[in-house]
Formats: structure tokens, C-alpha cells, sequence
């Protein structure tokens, strides 16, 4: 049997023709992970605001929970042109800490140590980027999930934050609390429910409830982005003419949200009410020059939105160094 060694000028000529398929498989391969930490914090300013990204770590999810509406297939070939993991989901945790007047505010408190052993790293992080835990005075909570608020206690079940002052929304806090929960909804979500009940329990936190368009402190406030949870919400930081909003989970994903905001994941609670926060937030954003960051984008996840034709794109804020 003859072997046929194919020419470099006929690998170029199949290239041109179709080069998708003609790069050897390792080129559609993301990067490889770092062999040592890389830094887990990101400043930026806003106006007179301080904000700091903060992660808690990531965690990887079977890519079949994404765009359960795509067509079949669609999501994965979606993620291959896009050089992203077809099988597993990497997804980042980042937290909004914004420093503007007397205020300091974090947004979410993340996993703790109940959920991925590769998350829980917030309050680590946050020291390791020079903020003492103890001088937050805000905590906004955008939704009872797992990666969001598990970490508000700890391993002796005592509030991570003490001292400060705790909200979330009206409606949120409701569903959550509703009348025995945990029997109502399918076996496999009952655990997300005992331990969204539980955090909202912890021993010294007293819950402040906010609906949409309240001021938390000045020049930051709250909206209502509904349909991954019942009562899901978003922050808004407003100083010196700019805007950023920090969407929780109303975006979840960095390229799929924009490229498809029609869209939705299987544990997104109410897929249209979904659909219709993500598109009213896109296109706020994009009308009026709002910055965005993404608790699941890649790090540090902060940028703004353009349209493209029907869909969007999202454009990554410039990684700066201090002047
Ligand atoms: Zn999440």
C-alpha cells in the first residue's frame, strides 16, 4: 500500500479551502493552566469608585447544561470555533468589590467551603490583595446559588462578614423561603434549596430587602434582572457621569450570551424571563455605554457591549497598570 505524504503546498491549498478543518486538532485547543498562581485580584476606577475583582476560584460543569434550547449540536460547535473545552465549562467567580464614599461593598460571597474544592478562595484572595475582610460594609447578595452565597458562613457556621450590613432582594429571599421548599422541587435541586436556607439563616446576619431601583449607598443601587432565579438582581455602580453593572448571573457566559442571548442554560429557573433581563440589560448597555462584568466571565470580566446585527459582542476592558 502506497503511502501518500501530502506536499506543504497541498496542506496550504486544503487550508485554504476549508481551514477550519484542515488545523490538526491541538490547534482548536484552548491554553493550558498556569504551573503556578496567577494573580487573583483586578483594580479599575470608575469615576470616583474603587473597584476591585476579586475571585473565589472556578469550577467546571458539563457543557450540556448550556444553551439547552440550541439546536442539537450547536452549542459545541459553537464553543470549538470559539477555542473553548466542548465538554467542560470553565467557569470564573468574580466578585465586585466597589470602594466609593464611606461605602465599601462586595457583591456575593461565593462558594465557602460546601461547594468545588477548586472555589471558596474569596476571603484569601482579598487579603492577598490587601483588603482587610472586616472593613466591608455591604454585602449584596444577587442570588441564593450555591457559588454565590454558600461562603457567607463558616466552618463553625458564624457569618464570614460580621459587621456588615446585608442585602438582597424582596422577591429572592421569598422564593427561597417559601413554606417547605425542599419537597416541592425535584429531588436533584433539593440541595441547592437546604443550602441557600441555611446561609440565609446564619447566625448574625440580619437581611435588609431591596426591589428594583434602590440605593444600597450613594451612587450604588440595585435592579431587577429575574429568570435565572426567582428573584434574581443585579448592582449598579453610578460615579463622575459612568456606569458599570455587575450582572450576577443574568450573564453567565462570555461569549454565548452575547453571540446568542435567546439562549438559556437548564438551571436558568424561568428561561424567558431569562432571555428578557439578559436582552434589556444588553441593550441598556450598549445604548448608553454601561460597563458590564460577568461573575462567570473570564477574569477579571469586566467590558462593554456592542450590537452586531441582531446579537452582541462583548469587548474585554483593558488590563492597566497603575500610572
Ligand atoms: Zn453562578
Amino acid at each position: 500500500m502506497t503511502l501518500i505524504r501530502p506536499t506543504r503546498r497541498d496542506l496550504l491549498k486544503l487550508a485554504a479551502v476549508a481551514p477550519a478543518f484542515a488545523l490538526p486538532a491541538a490547534a482548536r485547543a484552548q491554553l493550558g493552566a498556569p504551573a503556578a498562581a496567577n494573580p487573583a485580584h483586578f483594580r479599575f476606577t470608575l469615576g470616583e469608585a474603587q473597584v476591585t475583582v476579586i475571585s473565589d476560584g472556578f469550577f467546571t460543569q458539563p457543557v450540556d447544561g448550556l444553551g439547552v434550547n440550541a439546536g442539537e449540536g450547536a452549542v459545541v460547535d459553537f464553543l470549538k470555533a470559539h477555542y473553548l473545552n466542548s465538554e467542560q465549562n470553565y467557569a470564573h467567580t468574580n466578585h465586585v468589590f466597589v470602594e466609593l464614599g464611606d461605602a465599601k461593598v462586595l457583591v456575593d460571597v461565593g462558594s465557602g467551603s460546601r461547594f468545588f474544592s477548586t472555589t471558596g478562595r474569596l476571603v484569601a484572595n482579598m487579603e492577598a490583595a490587601g483588603i482587610d475582610p472586616s472593613s466591608i460594609t455591604h454585602v449584596f447578595i444577587t442570588h441564593a446559588h450555591p457559588d454565590h452565597i454558600w461562603g457567607i458562613r463558616d466552618d463553625f457556621d458564624e457569618a464570614i462578614f460580621p459587621d456588615a450590613a446585608y442585602f438582597i432582594g424582596e422577591a429572592e429571599h421569598a422564593y427561597w423561603m417559601q413554606d417547605d421548599l425542599a419537597n416541592k422541587v425535584a429531588p436533584e435541586d433539593q440541595q441547592f434549596v437546604v443550602g441557600a436556607v441555611n446561609s440565609i439563616n446564619v447566625d448574625g446576619v440580619e437581611w435588609n430587602f431591596v426591589t428594583d431601583g434602590d440605593e444600597i449607598a450613594p451612587g450604588i443601587s440595585v435592579m431587577n434582572s429575574f429568570g435565572h432565579t426567582a428573584g434574581h438582581m443585579s448592582l449598579r455602580v453610578e460615579s463622575g457621569g459612568k456606569q458599570l453593572i455587575a450582572t450576577g448571573d443574568a450573564l453567565s457566559h462570555g461569549w454565548l450570551n452575547f453571540a446568542h442571548p435567546e439562549w438559556y442554560n437548564g438551571i436558568d429557573a424561568d428561561p424567558e424571563a431569562t432571555v428578557a433581563s439578559r436582552k434589556a440589560m444588553l441593550d441598556m448597555a450598549a445604548a448608553d455605554g454601561i460597563a458590564l462584568l460577568g461573575y462567570h466571565f473570564p477574569f477579571p470580566g469586566a467590558g462593554h457591549v456592542v450590537r452586531d446585527g441582531e446579537a452582541y459582542r462583548f469587548i474585554p476592558a483593558l488590563w492597566q497598570f497603575r500610572g
